[in-house]
């Protein structure tokens, strides 16, 4: 869709220190040019100790490479040991927070109702949330993929503003296909993305449900990504792996190409 920016986020998990994160960051820096800049925006998602070196390069070099960090405390300072805070955030200049990755949701036990309060913190912030979604592979197995995936936008956004949800970000990640090779097919991927646009419409209106950049995430390379970008309801990728390898990231956002 040419009205919504496509959004390429590299999410970097928990991988490359500070120091790498810098070399990372550069290289990236050299590969792309103006011309993506202006076609598509272009983020990294480091781990938390990464993030001042990033803001210190990106900032210094006046870098178009937006970050952002990859969970945000739901609380704004106090004695939470071990939390990092949007405020904090905020000071990093960070554009960018993922909620609710399905790491977090599986191995944290992240809920909808945890997102929710981590969405609202993003907001509170000014930082905009990539808020994650997708299904694991037995409730796609069982034909429930679309109906687990709305009520987990339903519930990640309770008590979000219109205002604010025009500019969200929302990431359908099925599981089954999050750093396993498996990709969902370009249909597949549409059929869902095309359904949380409609639960946004029916949550807020039609004209906030066509801001909002709906990404998609699982296994994206650069040799599926244009299937996957010439989605209607698909503006943008997620991607893990595929981010740490600077010649594929670059050739991911040149999907066009
Ligand atoms: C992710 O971590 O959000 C992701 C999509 O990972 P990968 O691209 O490696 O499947």
């Amino acid at each position: 869709n040419a009205a919504r920016t496509p959004l390429m986020a590299g999410n970097w998990k928990m991988n490359l220190n500070h120091l790498e994160a810098i070399g990372q960051v550069q290289k990236l820096a050299f590969g792309l040019n103006d011309k993506d800049f202006a076609a598509v925006e272009v983020a990294v998602l480091p781990p938390f100790t990464d993030l001042r070196s990033v803001q210190t390069l990106i900032d210094g070099d006046k870098l178009k490479i937006r970050y952002g960090a990859q969970d945000i405390s739901a609380h704004d300072s106090g004695a939470y040991t071990g939390e990092i805070s949007g405020p904090m955030l905020a000071k990093l200049k960070c554009t960018y927070v993922v909620v609710g990755h399905s790491e977090r949701r599986q191995y944290h036990g992240e809920s909808d109702e945890t997102c929710n309060a981590k969405v609202k913190a993003a907001y509170r912030h000014g930082l905009t949330p990539i808020l994650c979604v997708g299904e694991p592979e037995s409730v796609r197995e069982a034909g429930s993929h679309v109906a687990h995936t709305l009520a987990q936008v339903e519930g990640g956004l309770k008590d979000v503003t219109a205002e604010q949800a025009e500019t969200l970000v929302i990431a359908y990640e099925p599981v089954w296909a999050i750093g396993t090779g498996k990709t969902c097919g370009a249909d597949d991927a549409q059929e869902v993305c095309g359904a949380i646009r409609g639960k946004i419409a029916e949550l807020y209106a039609q004209d906030v449900a066509d801001k909002v950049r709906i990404q998609y995430g699982g296994s994206v390379k650069s040799g599926n990504v244009a299937g996957i970008m010439a989605q209607p309801d698909i503006d943008g990728a997620l991607v893990g792996g595929a981010s740490l390898d600077t010649d594929e990231y670059v050739k991911i956002v040149r999907f066009r190409d």
